[in-house]
């Protein structure tokens, strides 16, 4: 059984088919819709006004989904949902995240999660709307690069000194800020909102910004209180449940993958929780293998792609502090560029693209196979990755 019918919920009921489980298998999805693709809802729905993505309806065959039942507690063998108790012999959690609110937000602001926000959202990004949107990581930027495409007035709000800055650090960060201008968007660092409505922001100081649209784009965090007393142990840090290489929980014969994961990485001896599409696809191939019997090791170098103001973004890897070691061409030319993170012995641990997809594809292997780089080299944009 599997709690979730996103992508990794999915393609782990699609793993097991394709390993050879012949028995019940069952997706329950809290959303009553056919499971679908959210990185299109952020981009071309939003701008191009297209649909919305469907994943593949070969990876349900032979299964029977179940949308609109939510579960609600877990016990060993049986799970509690808005549909009634049901069995399980082994249950994967695969449930996701939700979007996170400010402590000052009474709710009323749009977020993006689901086809439904995005329906709601995109309706009503029209010409001239005041469009303020509250953080400036991945899908606030993207949110941002489609309100200004469709001739919003757009305002970004951003806590921290640049935008991304968590995610790609301060310096890297930086260095996407002029985007933002130069595609019309007002972008304002080091605005801290105190509180959010449906009309506008407080700022923490003084200052209200008044909108036709907000947006509240912080982040994500699982939403799990239902594991309470199940025995299945969540990290209270990232908010996920605790996995180890394999994907096994705490408790026995239940899994979990997906953005609701806080898996155990021997590569760096951290505990990652990721939020990248990625991983719901290509996690859920080992889980399924764990859960028929031949558990395996996921713990790839994380990978995430972005689409802002017209410019294809690559994330692979970690980073080994703020500011990246090697700066790989010109971040001001409008050619691409990219940046990256070597460790003290100098083997490469990261690496953020703009428009250079082929460095990340090198970048990738190198970073898994630890290899050491020439950072002299590398700053060279002529010379291939796997030559640095
Ligand atoms: P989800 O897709 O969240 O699916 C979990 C499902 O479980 C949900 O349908 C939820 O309703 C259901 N559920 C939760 N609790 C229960 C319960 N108790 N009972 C039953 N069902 C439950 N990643 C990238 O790498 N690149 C991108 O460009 C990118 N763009 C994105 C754009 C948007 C707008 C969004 C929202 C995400 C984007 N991502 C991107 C992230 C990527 O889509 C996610 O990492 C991925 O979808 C996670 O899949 P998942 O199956 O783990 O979780």
């Amino acid at each position: 059984m599997v709690v979730g019918g996103g992508l990794a919920g999915v393609r782990t009921a699609a793993e097991l088919r394709a390993r050879g489980y012949a028995g019940a298998l069952t997706v329950l999805s809290a959303e009553d819709a056919e499971p679908y693709d959210r990185p299109p809802l952020s981009k071309q729905f939003l701008l191009a006004g297209t649909d919305v993505v469907s994943l593949d309806r070969q990876w349900l065959a032979g299964v029977d989904l179940r949308p609109g039942v939510t579960v609600t507690a877990v016990r060993p063998g049986l799970v509690r949902t808005s549909a009634g108790e049901l069995e399980w012999d082994g249950l994967v959690l695969a449930a996701g995240a939700q979007p996170r609110r400010l402590p000052g937000s009474d709710g009323g602001a749009h977020v993006l999660r689901t086809a439904a926000d995005a329906y709601r959202l995109r309706s009503a990004l029209v010409p001239g709307a005041r469009v303020v949107i509250v953080g400036a990581g991945w899908i606030g930027a993207e949110v941002a690069t489609a309100a200004a495409g469709r001739g919003c007035a757009v305002t970004v709000l951003e806590a921290g000194v640049a935008p991304l800055a968590a995610a790609l650090g301060p310096a890297a960060g930086a260095r996407t800020a002029g985007w933002y201008a130069e595609a019309g968007v007002t972008l304002r660092t080091g605005a801290a909102v105190a509180t959010l409505d449906s009309r506008g922001v407080g700022l923490a100081g003084a200052g209200r910004v008044d909108a036709d649209v907000v947006v509240e784009a912080i982040g994500v965090r699982p939403q799990l209180d239902w594991l309470a007393g199940s025995g299945v142990e969540v990290d209270p840090a990232s908010g996920g449940v605790l996995v180890d290489e394999a994907g096994r929980t705490s408790m026995p014969g239940v899994l979990a993958v997906g953005d609701c994961a806080a898996r155990w990485s021997p590569r760096t001896g951290r505990r990652v929780r990721t939020e990248h599409w990625d991983d719901a696809l290509r996690a859920p191939e080992v889980v399924a293998a764990t859960l028929l019997g031949s558990p395996g090791t996921y713990d790839p170098a994380p990978y995430v792609w972005s689409e802002q103001f017209g410019r294809y973004l690559q994330w692979v890897g970690w980073r080994t502090g703020g500011s990246p070691s090697v700066w790989r061409g010109d971040p001001d030319a409008r050619t691409g560029w990219a940046a990256a993170w070597l460790d003290g012995q100098g083997r490469l641990t990261g690496l953020l693209a703009v428009d250079r997809p082929r460095d990340v594809v090198q970048a990738r292997r190198a970073i898994e196979a630890a290899r050491v780089l020439d950072a002299e080299r590398l700053a060279d944009p002529d010379v291939p990755v796997r030559s640095a």
